[in-house]
């Protein structure tokens, strides 16, 4: 996975006059190795526990290196921040996000995928990609939860 991802990224800075410095180097393995969702700054915090030189700045400006490359997804969850997700060998999903504790589920169903398109198909409208986000309560945060 990671040499995968650091073929797509090296070709794609070429194509941009830049190199794999070994910083942006650790940026995308902290990346590609990151569980699940996660923040600008989390990625720095485990960045910097390899180099501690790496700056803010740099994380940001290679986050958005490695999003114009395709192999990260930036989503709004409406958490005043933006969060990160692999793609690279990660298939097509949605979120369910909890409001309250800010838990992300993913889910994938072909029901709803395949009632999109229809929906598109009737007003001839193209869908190049989408983000199908459903906001409430998790399990352990629904108000009068029953246990
Ligand atoms: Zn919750
Ligand atoms: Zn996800």
């Amino acid at each position: 996975m990671t040499a995968e991802a650091e073929q797509v990224f090296t070709d794609y800075l070429k194509q941009k006059d830049l190199k794999l410095t070994s910083q942006r180097r650790t940026i995308l393995r902290r990346a590609m190795e990151a569980e699940g969702h996660f923040g600008a700054e989390e990625l720095l915090d485990l960045c910097r526990r390899e180099d501690s030189s790496i700056s803010k700045a740099t994380v940001y400006r290679t986050l958005a290196l490695l999003k114009e490359a395709r192999l990260l997804e930036e989503q709004d969850f409406g958490r005043g921040r933006m969060v990160y997700e692999r793609s690279l060998g990660h298939g097509h999903h949605d979120h369910f996000i909890c409001i309250r504790c800010g838990k992300i589920l993913e889910f994938e169903n072909n029901k709803i995928e395949r009632l999109q398109d229809e929906e598109a198909d009737k007003i001839d409208f193209q869908i190049v990609y989408h983000s199908l986000k459903l906001f409430g309560f998790c399990r352990d945060c629904a108000p009068q939860a029953s246990r």
